[in-house]
């Protein structure tokens, strides 16, 4: 299965794309791993985006999507992938949707995972984290530590990060409706979105996720065969 993920900043996104990549056996495709991969081999356009982000500057579409194409064509990804954080506007998309056609395959599904912009913000905005560790995560509501500011496994301070204030979190929810939004018209054109709720336990959206994938697969089966069956039909 080829599959996008969409959805705003606080969706966990990431978190259900690892657990989707899994249980469908793709490889979990993400902007920040081929970033950070392509700078560490230093392939040559990993130097041209580090080039980018050292003068703070926005890498070009073009890097990214190169990037991502080199990544698609890697032989684990023969069978299907999960895209996250990839396209991420539809200039993005178009060129995915050609570098696709140009291979001989196309897009199965893209999962739009949707939550209200007053949860998002809560979740992210209530974020805190172990400055001796940042895989210590707490929420001051959902998961708050036993006392308050410091943390359960080393005792280490706890802390708000820069990106993750209210301000922050509607500028980043901003620049997702102008410009990442638009990408579900884009696919919606092409009957490929499922839109699902992205409230719950990670366990239950995961299960949600895959239902609605799995529906959306049966249906274009179907859709393919009305198509072959009126064409059969018309030839008699
Ligand atoms: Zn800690």
């Amino acid at each position: 299965m080829r599959i996008v993920l969409v959805g705003p900043p606080g969706a966990g996104k990431g978190t259900q794309a690892a657990f989707l990549a899994k249980n469908l056996s793709i490889p979990h495709i993400s902007t920040g791993d081929l970033f950070r991969a392509n700078i560490s081999r230093q392939t040559e356009l990993g130097k041209l985006a580090k080039s980018y982000m050292d003068e703070g500057n926005l890498v070009p579409d073009e890097v990214t999507i190169a990037m991502a194409k080199d990544r698609m064509e890697q032989p684990d990804a023969v069978n299907g992938f999960l895209l996250d954080g990839f396209p991420r506007n539809v200039s993005q998309a178009e060129a995915l949707d050609q570098a696709l056609k140009a291979d001989g395959v196309e897009l199965d599904g893209v999962l739009d995972l949707e939550v209200p912009e007053d949860e998002v913000v809560k979740r992210i905005a209530g974020r805190r984290i172990c400055r001796n560790d940042s895989s210590h995560v707490f929420h001051v509501t959902y998961s708050p530590p036993k006392k308050e500011g410091v943390c359960d496994v080393c005792d280490g301070e706890l802390y708000q990060r820069d990106d993750d204030t209210e301000e922050t979190v509607r500028k980043r929810l901003e620049v997702y409706h102008t410009q990442t939004e638009p990408i579900i018209d884009y696919y919606a054109a092409q009957g490929l979105v499922v839109t699902i709720s992205a409230l719950g336990k990670v366990d239950e959206v995961t299960k949600r996720a895959m239902d609605a994938l799995k529906g959306q697969a049966e249906g274009r089966e179907q859709r393919d065969e009305d198509k072959n069956d009126s064409r059969g039909d018309g030839g008699e």
